[in-house]
């Protein structure tokens, strides 16, 4: 076997776990799937290839998002431009820096360019102090410094003057927000790239538009940075039939905001049942709980019963991530519970 490059070759390779399931809350997708109803799958042609700048789609994107279409570069969902992005700016050595725990890819996409990442630990309850990750900026020069908000896996979501804060004092850094959960949360700071050269935003209609498996996210950026980014995007990356359903999807505005609305409540409601049943929540502003359990191995004894959430373990304590349901799967979660605590 010719070897791989060796920041490569000593990484895991990342297989998803084909367990079969009554109930899937283990991936924060949407449930949202009835923003596909009445798609015509006429109306787009699989034999051309696609537009390969996507420029009806970034329009629509463009008036959804409240920005100009030179404002967005799209990708195969946001993984892909974050790997985009560290690679394009990155090379060996440099330094990658965001709070942990946080997603798991940051790491991966700085071993496939050899970028050293850096994790700045989050206080015990799983918020950050933006001054501690300031003070390692200034320290350490990261190229790229990226903060998850809502964050995955702990929905802990970054106070607007925090982002400002950290926007104030790096004009060397590129810094990426990951708003992938914004949308169940309060606010965005998109209108922040008219002032910051160096934001980049990254959007994705793989949670409350409910199209995880078209993979659609959004790069949004001032129009001198996202035409600089450009480089590195490859021709024709959105197919016909993925471009086609996101525009559809954004054209359907009350449904998005209906359906997220019904996450936010279902969100409480999930919380509430899970504190009655001794679980400790921390809060979150995604569509996603992160919580301690008060029975061992939760994971594998709800996996028994069809039921898959995540299972996260962090400085050797347990944890679960657990994705906010449809209300019925909410409730045979809970059932599911409710057998297991006896
Ligand atoms: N960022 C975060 C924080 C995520 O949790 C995810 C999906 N799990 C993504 C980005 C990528 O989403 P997608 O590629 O589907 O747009």
């Amino acid at each position: 076997m010719i070897k791989l490059k060796p920041s490569v070759e000593r990484l895991q390779a990342y297989f998803v776990n084909d367990i079969p399931y009554r109930v899937k809350l283990d991936a924060n997708e949407g449930s949202n799937y009835l923003l596909t109803e009445g798609f015509k799958m006429e109306s787009f042609s699989p034999n051309l290839y696609p537009d390969s700048d996507s420029v009806v789609l970034r329009k629509k994107m463009a008036a959804y998002y409240g920005c100009s279409p030179d404002n967005i570069m799209v990708g195969n969902g946001s993984s892909e431009m974050i790997n985009m992005v560290i690679n394009a700016y990155c090379e060996k050595d440099d330094r990658v820096m965001s709070f942990v725990p946080s997603f798991s890819m940051y790491q991966t996409y700085c071993d496939l360019c050899g970028a050293e990442y850096v994790g700045i630990e989050t206080e015990n309850d799983f918020s950050q102090n933006m001054d501690k990750l300031i003070k390692a900026v200034k320290e350490q020069k990261p190229k790229v410094v990226i903060v998850c908000t809502p964050n995955n896996p702990t929905g802990f979501v970054t106070p607007r003057e925090d982002i400002i804060g950290l926007l104030e004092s790096t004009e060397d850094s590129l810094v990426i927000l990951d708003e992938a959960y914004i949308d169940f949360s309060e606010g965005s700071t998109i209108e922040l790239i008219n002032t910051y050269e160096n934001l980049v935003v990254m959007r994705t209609l793989s949670k409350a538009f409910g199209l995880a498996g078209l993979r659609v996210g959004a790069l949004i950026a001032k129009e001198e940075t996202v035409r600089y980014i450009w480089k590195v995007k490859v021709p024709y990356n959105i197919n016909v039939l993925s471009q086609y359903a996101a525009e559809q999807a954004l054209e359907n505005k009350d449904r998005v905001n209906a359906y997220i609305s019904s996450v936010k409540s279902l969100r409480s409601e999930l919380a509430e049942n899970l504190e009655i049943l001794g679980f400790k929540i921390y809060p979150s502003g995604a569509n996603f709980l992160f919580v301690q359990s008060p029975v061992d191995n939760l994971y594998e004894k709800l996996m028994e019963k069809g039921v898959l959430i995540r299972k996260i373990s962090y400085k050797g304590v347990a944890y679960n991530r657990i994705t906010v349901g449809t209300k019925e799967e909410n409730e045979i979660l809970i059932n599911e519970i409710k057998k297991i605590n006896g």
